[in-house]
C-alpha cells in the first residue's frame, strides 16, 4: 500500500514527474486537492542537457532536481517512488510497484521511450538516452572504449572502440555528433596523446532527405554544413539495418565496425496497461481530447509526450518538446482549478539545437538564424529553464570553464549497472 493519508480533498494521481507532471503538481500545491505524484526516480530530469552527461560535460547532479527538495512545504502533495504497472479504469484504482491507490483523478505524464521499431538487435546492442543513467552508461562506455584502443594495438579493432555510429539526424543526434567532434578535437589529443584523433571516426546517419526534420529547412542545412566542417560524417538518405554489437551494416550495403552505436532514431509513448477501451494513437499515444481527457474517459487525462491531441494547426498532435508538455499541465491546472474546460492552444515559443562551440540552429515564429547568436540564445534558454538555483549556477560555471579551458574534468569511469547483454561486458 502507498500509505498515503485520508483528506476531504479529492485525490488527483500523477503518474510522472518529467515536464509535465512536475509541472502541473507545482500548480496543484496548497489548492483544494490531495495530489499523489508518482514516479520511478525520486527526481526529476532535465532530458535536453542529456548528450552533454554522456559527453563528460556536466556533472549528472546538475540537471536533476529532487523531488522532495521541490515539494517541502506542499503538504498537500504526497510523493511515492514507484513504477506504474497497470490502470484499472473500472474500479479508479492503479496498480503500482508499492501496491495499489484509488483515484478520483488520474493525469498520465509517463513520456516517451525509445522506439527500435521491433528490431531486438537494434534494443539489444545499442545505446538509448533517453534517462540520465543511460547517459551515465554512455559516458562510461566512450571513456572505457579509449582505454581500450590504447592497448589494442590492431588498426582495424581499435577501430571498433574508437569509431562511433549515431543513428538518426534529429536534435539528440546533431548535437551529440557535434559534442564528440569537439571531444575529438580538443580533449582526445590532451587525454590519449597516444592514440591518434584522426581514427576516430564519427558517423551521423539520417534516414530522412535532411537533418532536424521538424525544424525550418535553413537549420537542417546550417546543421548538416556546421557539422561536416567538424569532421561529422553526416550522411542522408542512409538506413541502418543491422547491428551485432561488433559491425554496423547500412541498406546500400556499408559495414562499419563500431561497439558503440547511439540510438537517436524514434521515440514511442510510454503507454501503461490496462485502459483496454482506450484509444492509441499514432507513436504509440493517448488520444485526448482539448481538454486532456483520454477519449471516453470522464477522469482520466494524459499530458506532454505521451498524449496525442489532434487540433486544426496539429493534425498530426503537436511535437514531442518540453514546451507542450509544460503549456499543456498549465491549462489542465486551470481547468482543475478553477472547474472550466477551456481547450488547449499551444504556443510555439520556437525550437532550436547547438551543435558546439558558437554554433546552433534557431527558429523564432518571426525569424530564423544560425550562428554565435543562435549559440548563445541556446545557452540562456536552457539555463533559464533549469530547475533550481543551484542548478543553474553549477551549469554556467561549468560552461564558462569549458568555454575559457577547451577542458572538462568529468571524463571519469563510474560505473553503473551496465547492460547486461552488452558486448563489453562479455569480452573483459
Ligand atoms: C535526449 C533528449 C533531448 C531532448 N531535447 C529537447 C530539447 O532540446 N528541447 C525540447 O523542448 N525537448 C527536448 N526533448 C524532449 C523533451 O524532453 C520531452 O518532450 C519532455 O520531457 C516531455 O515531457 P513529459 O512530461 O511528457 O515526459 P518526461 O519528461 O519524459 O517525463 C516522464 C516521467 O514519467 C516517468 N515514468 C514513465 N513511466 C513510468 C511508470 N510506469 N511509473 C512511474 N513513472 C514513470 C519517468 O520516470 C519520467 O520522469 C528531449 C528529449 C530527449 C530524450
Amino acid at each position: 500500500m502507498l500509505n498515503i493519508p485520508d483528506s476531504p480533498h479529492p485525490r488527483i494521481v500523477i503518474i510522472g514527474a518529467g515536464f509535465a507532471g512536475f509541472n502541473l503538481a507545482k500548480k496543484l500545491r496548497k489548492k483544494d486537492f490531495q495530489v499523489v505524484l508518482i514516479d520511478k526516480f525520486n527526481y526529476h530530469q532535465f532530458q535536453p542537457l542529456f548528450y552533454q552527461v554522456a559527453m563528460a560535460g556536466l556533472e549528472p547532479t546538475s540537471i536533476i532536481f529532487p523531488l522532495r527538495k521541490a515539494f517541502q512545504g506542499s503538504p498537500n502533495v504526497h510523493i511515492r517512488i514507484a513504477k506504474v504497472t497497470k490502470i484499472k479504469d473500472e474500479e479508479k484504482r492503479i496498480d503500482t510497484t508499492l501496491g495499489e491507490i484509488y483515484y478520483d483523478q488520474l493525469i498520465i505524464a509517463t513520456g516517451a521511450t525509445t522506439n527500435y521499431f521491433g528490431n531486438e538487435d537494434f534494443k539489444k546492442f545499442t545505446s538509448p538516452l533517453k534517462s540520465l543513467s543511460e547517459a551515465l552508461a554512455l559516458r562510461n562506455e566512450i571513456l572505457s572504449d579509449f582505454e581500450q584502443a590504447l592497448m589494442t594495438p590492431e588498426y582495424e579493432e581499435r577501430q571498433g572502440f574508437i569509431d562511433i555510429v549515431i543513428v538518426g539526424g534529429g536534435p539528440t543526434g546533431v548535437e551529440l555528433a557535434g559534442s564528440l567532434a569537439e571531444m575529438r578535437k580538443y580533449i582526445l589529443p590532451k587525454d590519449y596523446p597516444e592514440l591518434d584523433e584522426k581514427e576516430v571516426d564519427i558517423y551521423l546517419f539520417q534516414g530522412g532527405s535532411r537533418l532536424l526534420m521538424g525544424m525550418s529547412d535553413h537549420a537542417g542545412k546550417k546543421a548538416l554544413s556546421f557539422l561536416r566542417k567538424l569532421g561529422v560524417k553526416v550522411e542522408l538518405n542512409k538506413r541502418v539495418t543491422g547491428f551485432d554489437g561488433t559491425f554496423v551494416t547500412t541498406k546500400d550495403g556499408q559495414k562499419i565496425r563500431a561497439h558503440k552505436v547511439i540510438w537517436a532514431a524514434g521515440i514511442k509513448g510510454n503507454c501503461l496497461d490496462g485502459l483496454s477501451n482506450c484509444e492509441i494513437a499514432r507513436g504509440n499515444r493517448y488520444l485526448v481530447d482539448e481538454q486532456h481527457k483520454l477519449k471516453d474517459f470522464k477522469d482520466i487525462f494524459a499530458l506532454g509526450d505521451i498524449a496525442y491531441m489532434k487540433t486544426e494547426k496539429y493534425p498530426n498532435g503537436h511535437p514531442q518538446v518540453a514546451q507542450v508538455a509544460i503549456q499543456q499541465s498549465n491549462n489542465l491546472a486551470k481547468n482543475l482549478i478553477k472547474n472550466k474546460s477551456n481547450a488547449f492552444v499551444y504556443k510555439d515559443l520556437g525550437s532550436m539545437a547547438t551543435i558546439g562551440r558558437n554554433k546552433a540552429v534557431c527558429d523564432l515564429p518571426r525569424m530564423k538564424f544560425s550562428g554565435f547568436f543562435a549559440w548563445l540564445l541556446w545557452l540562456f534558454v536552457h539555463l533559464m529553464s533549469l530547475i533550481g538555483f543551484k542548478n543553474k549556477i553549477f551549469v554556467m560555471l561549468n560552461w564558462m570553464w569549458n568555454y575559457m579551458t577547451y577542458d572538462q574534468s568529468l571524463r571519469v569511469i563510474i560505473n553503473t549497472k551496465e547492460k547486461p547483454n552488452s558486448t563489453r561486458i562479455q569480452k573483459t
